[in-house]
């Protein structure tokens, strides 16, 4: 296979029409102003490397779950607006951009400026890589430039067909995220400690039968967890857990039972009735003991300890998904205990430590230990992918 060709293998650009897939799914306040602008920062170093050469800059990017349809709530209108105040300098922001007038509008921009396009999701063909919405993106430009690490798990038009339609290339984001993971697992650790929690069950459900092959120990932790238990005939109450998966969850258990993977379900958990900051029925219970009308909101004290055992004889960790309800005190306890132990063994030298995931990455600058970590990934559902071994479609179509 080869390798994905980068900005360095670009020749002669002056003029040249670029479209950068960037990933500015960004949380929007109810103001309309940008909350943290994380992702629109990584994608700096790409957009000014290509003005500095000449090219004009279109930028594609989703935004939210408009489901095929525009939408004015997820209009990328007011992202164009806070990415101009990052650049200092004009942002164009073109809202029909496969009409007669795309075209038109796109040859009235000059060397060096830089437009975003509207939300690519408010078309049915982005999530379907439907090959019309695909050809409309590759006639607005010359060449293609993949920046979105976070959105190349899914085979959508603007990762995958439009790719396949230019010439394309990976940005600097996308080249410097892969170089972090590369070096933090390229050296086969071992053992290897992977932890899953979060909410976004059956989405992660895939990525843990394959994580599950290929690590020593697989710790399951956050509302993930109640499914399993849920299988196991555990009582759960009113906890959230996707009950259709846990046949799913069974054949999980099955598999890693008959491997090398050891996997760690929670023996006590933090139970209330109500998820409300400190709720008068806070209580630890052993997982046995979980009442009808109580929910398991965070992983409980005696678990956190056999995890950060686990951890302590560990040489890598790959962690997603936050362990607790951890927006609402202190259902962030295990999450941030965790996190403790995980960069205070990194600091020390003895593991090697990757997160990923949105919410993740919220606990862990909530924690304050982001920066102790090895690596933190910008994405979630790619990270995990990517670690699971799972080839992305967005990285493979640029090989
Ligand atoms: P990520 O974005 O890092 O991939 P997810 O989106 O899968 O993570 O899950 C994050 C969400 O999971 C958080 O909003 C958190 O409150 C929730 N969560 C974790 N554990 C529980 C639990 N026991 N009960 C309810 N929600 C939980
Ligand atoms: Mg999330």
């Amino acid at each position: 296979m080869s390798v994905p060709q980068t900005l360095d293998d670009l020749g002669e650009i002056a003029g040249q029409v670029a479209l950068v897939r960037v990933d500015f799914n960004v949380p929007i306040g109810e103001d309309g102003a940008v909350g943290d602008d994380t992702r629109l920062r990584a994608s700096l170093p790409t957009v000014m490397a290509l003005r500095r050469r000449g090219a004009v800059v279109l930028l594609l990017s989703h935004l939210g779950r408009p489901k095929g349809k525009p939408t004015a709530a997820f209009s990328l209108a007011p992202v164009a607006q806070a990415y101009s105040s990052l650049l200092g300098d004009e942002v164009h922001f073109l809202e029909d951009w496969t009409g007669a007038g795309a075209k038109r509008a796109v040859s009235e921009l000059e060397a060096g400026d830089v437009a975003l396009l509207e939300n690519t999701r408010f078309y049915a063909g982005e999530e379907s890589n439907g090959p019309e919405l695909a050809s409309a993106m590759a006639d607005l430009a010359d060449f293609y430039v993949n920046d979105a690490f976070s959105a190349s798990h899914r085979a959508h038009a603007s990762t995958v067909g439009v790719a396949r339609l230019l010439p394309s290339y990976m940005g600097r984001a996308l080249q410097d995220e892969l170089g972090a993971l590369q070096e933090a697992i390229g050296h086969g650790r071992e053992p290897s400690t992977a932890i899953i929690g979060g909410a976004k069950i059956s989405s992660k459900l895939d990525v843990l039968e394959q994580l599950s092959t290929k690590v020593d120990n697989l710790i399951i932790g956050g509302a993930m967890a109640n499914t399993f238990l849920a299988a196991l005939k555990k009582p759960i109450g009113k906890s959230l857990a996707e009950r259709n998966l846990e046949d799913a969850a069974l054949r999980i258990l099955k598999s890693a039972s008959q491997g090398k993977c050891q996997i760690h379900l929670p023996e006590d958990v933090v139970v209330a009735r109500e998820l409300t900051p400190h709720p008068v029925s806070l209580r630890t219970a052993l997982v046995e003991d979980v009442a009808a009308d109580e929910m398991i909101l965070d992983l409980g004290p005696r678990t956190v300890a056999k995890t950060v055992d686990v951890l302590r004889s560990s040489q890598l960790l790959i962690w997603n998904g936050p362990l607790g309800a951890f927006e609402t005190p202190p259902f962030e306890t295990s999450t941030f205990a965790i996190a403790q132990a995980a960069a205070e063994l990194t600091r020390k030298g003895s593991l090697i430590s990757l997160a990923g995931g949105g919410d993740t990455l919220a606990a862990l600058n909530k924690s304050g230990l982001t920066a102790d970590l090895t690596h933190v990934s910008t994405g979630g559902g790619a990270f995990l992918e990517w670690v699971a071994g799972i080839a992305l479609p967005g990285l493979q179509v640029l090989t």
